[in-house]
């Protein structure tokens, strides 16, 4: 018996054949896009800290990576024989076998996810969040677009899966590939021959697809892209021509821009800040200094509520923002008003600069999110807070394309894009090469002439000294004094003279 070539190649003018091919394109597309979102919400199910949300996901991956597709499309094509008002929508094959495979698929898919989420650092959502951007938002904005990103190849591969389980459901007689080539060699017993055709199909298409994610990929992958756009000119002069933006300042109050009192925190119960309290007038510059490990970072998270205080409350231009509500008949709870969040800008350590978006997109997210303002007044104020922090040319760059400095002062001109009213900064310079550190400390002392209010956690101990208008010194979580920099030089407090000394700090400067 010889392999019959001439046969093989007329089964490619077989309209069948084309056909059940569109068919498994469709239900290969359709599986794997409903179960990129369906495994996504269970992904964040199972992230969750909440036993409601994460028991029923654990359960559900469990249970659906365990069964075998073939028993799961048995079930659910024979599901109208139990449950007859399923009838209508499960006797058709296509949408049994959808069915089945977004079942089977979801539970693997929502593995994948998980490892994307899991690779996007903390400061990510937090910076999101810092910035007004409530949890879905943070989510479709910042966290999936870089999650996504990373969870392609491995989602790629298993399209490639989806391609070659389509030939299952060939058993609930959906007339895919498979299921074309076994009417016809049961026919004609060209077995060989057909089958050749069949894994041909199939190779074609899962090339296609693997073709086209590549592509997307490559569209993905900022490391590869080139800045979107040049400045014109007319631009730049118009821009540098403007007058000068000055940072928002907040609206003169009776009392505090910021008021924290009596704020505590634990971490597994052992007490990193006990009964803190600060308070900083509107305009003023307060400087947190303090050994490592002293509760710093801490304080200036719960400032804003990244971190959850375990007592105190926490006011913003005179209204509650975070408080710690204690009920006679419940737990306590933590009632954070978050409208008021936006009024506090916040740059850390690591700038969190969101890695998927230009310079210009990073800066117009937020404000764009909460629509302070049409698009084109926004890009404005962008490129002049821009030109502020010296980063004009810069606009259209990717973070991965500055140096640490040059994203440190994206991030503060970021965070001015939503006209806080009291700006925090999380030891904003111990990321950098010491050569970029003066570039950022300057853009900084540039705002405090500006007149906003700011608390600024430092191991700059000059730079705290020049700009503060009290520095606040803590150890082992407790604020040991808090006094103006001329106090501080007097050296009425042996702690912090001490301390000061440490850190080699010229006192009679
Ligand atoms: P500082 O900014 O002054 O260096 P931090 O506020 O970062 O100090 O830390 C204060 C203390 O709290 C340290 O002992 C640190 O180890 C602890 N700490 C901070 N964050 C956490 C955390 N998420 N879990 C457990 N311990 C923490």
């Amino acid at each position: 018996m010889v392999f019959d070539w001439e046969y093989l190649f007329s089964l490619f003018s077989l309209s069948d054949f084309w056909l059940a091919s569109w068919t498994v394109v469709q239900l290969s597309i359709a599986s794997w896009l409903i179960s990129i979102v369906f495994g996504f919400v269970l992904a964040l199910g199972r992230q969750s800290k909440y036993g409601i949300l994460n028991i029923p996901a654990k359960f559900y991956i469990w249970l659906f990576r365990s069964l075998p597709l073939l028993v799961l499309l048995m079930f659910v094509y024979n599901m109208p024989l139990v449950f007859p008002a399923t009838g209508d929508f499960l006797s058709n094959p296509f949408l049994a076998g959808l069915l089945a495979m977004v079942l089977c698929e979801s539970a693997y898919i929502a593995e994948i996810h998980r490892g994307g989420l899991l690779s996007i650092a903390k400061g990510q959502g937090e910076a999101a969040k810092a910035l007004g951007i409530r949890f879905v938002g943070a989510q479709y904005l910042v966290i999936i677009p870089q999650a996504f990103r990373v969870a392609l190849p491995a989602l790629t591969n298993e399209l490639v899966s989806i391609v070659k389980l389509t030939s299952l459901v060939s058993v609930v007689s959906l007339t895919e590939i498979l299921l074309v080539g076994q009417r016809l060699y049961t026919q004609n017993f060209l077995v060989l021959e057909t089958m050749a055709a069949v894994a041909i199909f199939y190779v074609m298409i899962v090339t296609v697809f693997d073709f086209l994610l590549r592509f997307l990929e490559n569209a993905l992958d900022v490391t590869k892209a080139k800045p979107k756009q040049q400045l014109s000119a007319e631009l730049i002069e118009e821009i540098s021509n403007a007058p000068q933006l000055k940072a928002e300042k907040a609206a003169e109050i009776d009392g505090p821009a910021l008021e924290a009192h009596k704020l505590h925190k634990s971490y597994n119960d052992v007490e990193v800040l006990g009964a803190v309290d600060l308070s900083v007038q509107t305009g003023e510059v307060v400087s947190i200094i303090g050994p490592s490990g002293s509760g710093k970072t801490t304080l200036i998270r719960l400032l804003n509520g990244l971190e959850q205080l375990d007592n105190g409350e926490i006011k913003l231009n005179g209204n509650p923002f975070i408080k710690l509500l204690r009920q006679v008949s419940s737990k306590p709870r933590v009632i954070e008003h978050p409208e008021h969040r936006t009024e506090i800008g916040m740059v850390f350590q690591s700038f969190n600069l969101f890695p998927h978006l230009s310079v210009m997109d990073n800066l117009l997210l937020a404000p764009r999110y909460h629509k302070l303002a049409p698009k084109k007044a926004l890009e404005m104020q962008a490129y002049q807070l821009l030109n502020k922090v010296g980063m004009l040319e810069h606009a259209w760059k990717y973070p991965h394309q500055l140096s640490g400095g040059q994203q440190q002062r994206i991030a503060i001109a970021r965070a001015l894009m939503m006209k806080p009213s009291i700006m925090l900064f999380d030891e904003p310079t111990s990321a950098l090469d010491p050569e970029k550190v003066n570039e950022v400390l300057q853009v900084i002392e540039d705002l405090t002439k500006d007149g906003i209010t700011m608390v600024i956690v430092t191991h700059e101990m000059n730079f705290a000294f020049n700009v503060s208008d009290r520095i606040v010194f803590m150890e082992k979580g407790r604020v040991v004094c808090d006094e103006s920099p001329e106090a501080l030089r007097r050296g009425d407090n042996p702690r912090v003279e001490a301390f000061l000394k440490d850190v080699s700090l010229s006192l009679t400067e």
